[in-house]
């Protein structure tokens, strides 16, 4: 088993004398800078005006420009969108770096694929909880918290693995356990479960299902609690015990069919595709692509967003989710 860091591997001391600026305060960061806030460290917030600031500033943070933060503070945790950092990065970061400052990272996408050049006289880190945003803030608020990978791309103070691991201290992750890995193998497998599993899997194969259960004549309503709201209660079991966990909830018939028409959904042909997707990562050409499409105004992506928006299942689920109370608007 690879090492673990829990909570008394992690010394929240080291940061007691730094300020840290959360850089961006959207689903990232307005959930780590107030982990942090409540673990006793100093935050200030970093973000051009607009509603995230605004946002920081009702949430009693003080907000800086990014310049201002490049300048004062020790740490710079970067919470902007990948696809900004570079541009921010060159024009109100870099010149303003100075000896004994971190750059810290939640994703490895900028570093690893050489966007973002740090000088070499700055520390390189990587804090990356494992889960979204939300997630962080809650579990953290409830007194656990959501895992998180820790990197050092750059050791200039030779601490910057202390430093890494007592922001994730901060943030609540070594309550539930951190982990060390690289920017290279952070950004490669986050991306890859992204799009073949978490995101693009999931998604994919939630439609798929509705639409051979819609095609062949099933209500639209049944289709959607069958084929998408009962992922969630699935997931839970999953998350809570394993395979194992669900199994033992699901009926015999539900095990069944899940030994037998799993390998039939997941062929070969699904292993090759998934093969491919992981090549396109590590070589680059999804990064370029993924540049490329945000350079040109992001015209497949939007074209994207709109059609997945007016599927017949978001239009069902909206409805539907619409009648239960209990689900958070
Ligand atoms: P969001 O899009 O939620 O938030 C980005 C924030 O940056 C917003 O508050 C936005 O404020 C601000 N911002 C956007 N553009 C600029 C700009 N040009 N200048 C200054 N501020 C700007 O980002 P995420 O939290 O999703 O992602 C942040 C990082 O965390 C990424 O590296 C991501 O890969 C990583 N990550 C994200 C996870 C998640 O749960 N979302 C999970 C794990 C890692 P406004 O536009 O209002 O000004
Ligand atoms: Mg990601
Ligand atoms: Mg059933």
């Amino acid at each position: 088993f690879m090492q673990m860091f829990y909570e008394n591997d992690a010394n929240l001391h080291i940061l007691a004398e730094k300020t840290v600026a959360v850089v961006g305060y959207g689903s990232q960061g307005h959930a780590q800078a107030q982990n942090l806030r409540d673990s006793g460290v100093r935050v200030i917030i970093a973000q051009r005006n607009g509603k995230s600031a605004d946002k920081a500033r009702e949430d009693g943070f003080t907000v800086v420009s990014v310049a201002e933060a490049a300048q004062t503070a020790d740490i710079l945790q970067i919470l902007l969108p990948d696809e900004s950092q570079a541009r921010v990065y060159k024009e109100e970061i870099e010149p303003y770096l100075r000896s004994g400052q971190t750059l810290m990272f939640s994703h490895g996408f900028n570093i690893h694929f050489q966007q973002i050049k740090p000088p070499t006289f700055v520390d390189v880190v990587l804090a990356a909880p494992k889960g979204p945003g939300h997630l962080v803030r809650r579990v953290y608020e409830g007194g656990a918290g959501v895992p998180a990978l820790i990197a050092v791309a750059q050791d200039a103070s030779g601490h910057a693995r202390e430093t890494a691991l007592a922001y994730a201290k901060g943030i609540g992750a070594t309550r539930a356990g951190v982990l060390e890995t690289t920017f290279k193998e952070e950004t490669e497998t986050d991306l890859f479960g992204e799009q073949a599993v978490l995101c693009g899997g999931v998604s994919a194969l939630v439609k798929a299902g509705f639409e051979t259960l819609v095609d062949a004549g099933y209500q639209p309503e049944i289709a959607f609690f069958e084929c998408c709201h009962e992922l969630k209660l699935i997931v839970d079991l999953i998350y809570e015990g394993g395979l194992e966990r669900m199994h033992d909830s699901i009926s015999d018939t539900a095990e069944y069919g899940d030994y037998t028409a799993g390998p039939k959904i997941v062929t070969d042909e699904t292993r090759r595709a998934m093969k491919a997707i992981l090549k396109d990562i590590q070589t680059g050409v999804f990064a370029r692509n993924w540049i490329l499409e945000n350079q040109a105004g992001r015209p497949s992506f939007s074209a994207m967003r709109r059609i997945d928006a007016e599927h017949p299942l978001e239009q069902v689920g909206k409805e539907l989710r619409g009648m239960m109370s209990f689900i958070a608007k």
